[in-house]
């Protein structure tokens, strides 16, 4: 028996022996784990391109991370035949023995956690305690998802009449391909490889083109955690290259993506299209993104709302799918806590995420930055700046928390993912408004409500059309277990990463009747 989940902890960063601690991964990344080039992995096989993918640190636009090679088309097909011939042997593998490498990959991660959290500091420019919460994430994955597996090896109980034996019993699906996104590198990019493992399949794994390094050294954990060859199967490459070519194989079954609407919209589109040769219909798990929204209403704490809305808006600059960047206030706490917002986001510092006392580090990259900085301009004409507005991106892509007061409900600021550093204030007149304000996206993904109105809470429950609402707290910070993570509407297929219904999304149930 295994001990009951819970998730892992997250470093108290005030201790002084964890601020060293971190510290001292910080120099041992910097000098022992950076500027390596990784190969592609098909079927074990180490191969070298010439062709590669370079990633950069956000924060030190000239510092290497690292480099990948770079899959081609034909090497993508050829990662594709090997997960499907791995396929064959895999899929009869016991859950068991499956659920034991998971386990085995978060003991091996959990004992270089800070190295990897300050892995994360450099590829992404997280500051600490949100690469720290990345890796716990990452860990939890592990942890959740290979107790979830030993709980379903012997399928789920249906009724049997006399003189027959019913079993419902699931199998795996077959080829999986993993696009994750580069926000939550760690935690995202293992969540959404070792589902599809845990659970019979074999693995194609294409990392995020802005941290790919993460990605190649976790394909290496769960090679010591004993994986076998072709089972994962590791092809850095272009979306139109080697992301099409994934997705449009005919022995492709399931594509798992998290990203952009764009990318998960055409993914979808595709992966819809039956290919010659093709015997099943492909199935689709996509986390798209979210246009999220604090509401604060006329009885909610001023200084919870602030601070909530703060929290939701601005951790790792605003790049979540899950970040508030609305913040929909009654007219009666309106300034309060507007007020209370701008006090706040003003005593953080924004800069280098290697030192402790940074609250913000930069935006991805220079594409990131230019949208966001474009985003700020729109900004300037559909609401009244009140912080921020300013970047500056000669050394990283740093941008300065940014907030509008006053903005329509219908502006763009209000309407569209901007997935950076940039909150729009909305004021309405009734709870009435804030839920009808609150639904006007075509996103569904998280909102939260502060609020001490009981009867308030229960209408949310009902009305408030999201995929995780939160009460009186932030929208972010969804915990594996604790909190399963997907969205309605644009936002994706509710796919619930991180919840009980979570693995079944990449098997096949199967009803086994015996007559005596
Ligand atoms: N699960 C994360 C959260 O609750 C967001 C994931 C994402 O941005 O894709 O904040």
């Amino acid at each position: 028996m295994t001990t009951p989940y819970r998730h892992e902890p997250f470093t108290d960063f005030s201790v002084k022996e964890n601020q060293q601690a971190f510290e001292k991964a910080l120099k041992t990344v910097n000098k022992e784990w950076l500027g390596k080039d990784y190969p592609l992995v098909i079927n074990g096989e180490r191969i070298i391109t010439e062709d590669k993918i370079v990633s950069y640190n956000p924060a030190k636009k000239d510092e290497v991370i690292g480099s990948v090679s770079k899959a081609t088309k034909e090497l993508a097909e050829k990662a594709i035949e090997s997960a499907a011939t791995a396929f064959e042997s895999w899929r009869y593998t016991k859950a068991e023995e499956r659920a034991n490498i998971l386990f085995r990959a978060a003991a091996i991660v959990r004992r270089q956690k800070h190295e990897f959290s300050a892995l994360l500091v450099k590829e992404a420019g997280k500051p600490w305690k949100e690469a720290d919460a990345d890796t716990a994430e990452a860990i939890d994955f592990l942890e959740y998802y290979a107790r979830q597996m030993i709980e379903l090896a012997n399928g789920k109980p249906i009724t049997s009449r006399e003189g027959e034996y019913n079993q419902y019993i699931y199998t795996p699906t077959g080829v999986t391909v993993s696009i994750p996104p580069w926000n939550f590198l760690f935690a995202i990019m293992a969540g959404i490889t070792v589902a599809p493992l845990v659970t019979g399949n074999t693995v194609v794994l294409k990392p995020a083109s802005a941290t790919p390094i993460i990605a190649a050294r976790f394909v290496e954990v769960l090679e010591e955690a004993g994986v076998p060859n072709g089972v994962i199967n590791f092809v850095p490459g272009s979306g139109s290259e080697v992301g099409d070519t994934l997705v449009d194989h005919p022995k492709t079954s399931i594509i798992t993506f998290t990203g952009s609407r764009e990318v998960g919209t055409r993914i979808f589109e595709r992966a819809a299209v039956v290919h010659p040769g093709q015997q099943h219909l492909k199935q689709v798990i996509a986390e798209m993104g979210g246009k999220d929204t604090v509401v604060v209403d006329k009885d909610g704490d001023v200084e919870l709302a602030a601070q909530s809305i703060f929290a939701s808006a601005f951790g790792f600059a605003g790049q979540k799918c899950s970040a508030g960047s609305r913040a929909v206030v009654h007219a009666d706490v309106y300034d309060e806590v507007l007020k209370r917002v701008i006090e706040i986001t003003e005593e953080q510092t924004t800069g280098n995420p290697e030192k402790h006392s940074t609250y913000m580090g930069p935006v991805i990259d220079a594409a990131s930055y230019e949208k966001i900085m474009g985003y700020i301009e729109i900004g300037k004409d559909e609401g009244r700046l009140v912080s921020g507005g300013t970047g500056d991106d000669s050394k990283g892509f740093f941008i300065q928390p940014t907030i509008f007061a006053d903005v329509d409900p219908e502006a763009r600021i209000m309407q569209e993912e901007i997935f950076g550093p940039v909150l729009a204030f909305s004021k309405v007149s009734s709870f009435d408004e804030a839920l009808q304000v609150a639904n006007n996206t075509e996103y569904g993904l998280t909102g939260a409500v502060i609020t001490n109105n009981r009867a308030h809470i229960e209408r949310a429950k009902q009305e408030f059309h999201v995929g995780n609402l939160y009460f009186n707290r932030n929208c972010t910070g969804a915990i594996v277990g604790y909190h399963p993570f997907g969205g309605f509407k644009m936002s994706g297929t509710d796919s619930k990463a991180g919840g009980p219904d979570y693995l079944t999304l990449h098997m096949n149930a199967k009803t086994v009747s015996e007559t005596y």
